[in-house]
């Protein structure tokens, strides 16, 4: 699997890590987009939002919840921030496998994309 997120996961490339557990990973963006920018990813490989199972709905529930605590002890839950999940080469995903971005410490555009 030369997938480079489960490499992370796996530890085999480096990455900063800010949250893990049983079921996942959070890190720093390596070409963050705002001063705040991490990456929540499963441990498991699911390729993208279009290959969600419904038994995964937990699973994504969970990393919501955990960009939410992220946000606050990152200390941006209060002015704000954006969580976003690219689907597909149109939604620009680059990485397949699923994984949310937090992002915030800057004002955001106000267009979506
Ligand atoms: P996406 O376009 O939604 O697939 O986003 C993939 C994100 O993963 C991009 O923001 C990349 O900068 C980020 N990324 C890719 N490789 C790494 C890495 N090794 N460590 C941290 N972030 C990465
Ligand atoms: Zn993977």
């Amino acid at each position: 699997m030369d997938c480079i997120f489960c490499q992370i996961v796996e530890g085999k490339i480096p990455s900063d890590i800010v949250y893990q557990d049983e079921e996942i990973i959070a890190f720093r963006d390596i070409k963050p987009q705002a001063p705040l920018h991490l990456v929540i990813i499963p441990r498991k490989h699911i390729p993208s939002l279009d290959q969600l199972k419904e038994s995964d709905s937990a699973l994504v529930g969970r990393m919501v919840a955990v960009a939410n605590q992220l946000a606050k002890d990152e200390g941006v839950a209060q002015k704000g921030y954006r969580v976003v999940i690219n689907c597909g080469k149109e939604g620009g995903q680059l990485v397949p496998h699923l994984h949310l971005h937090l992002l915030g410490g800057r004002k955001l555009s106000d267009q979506i994309g």
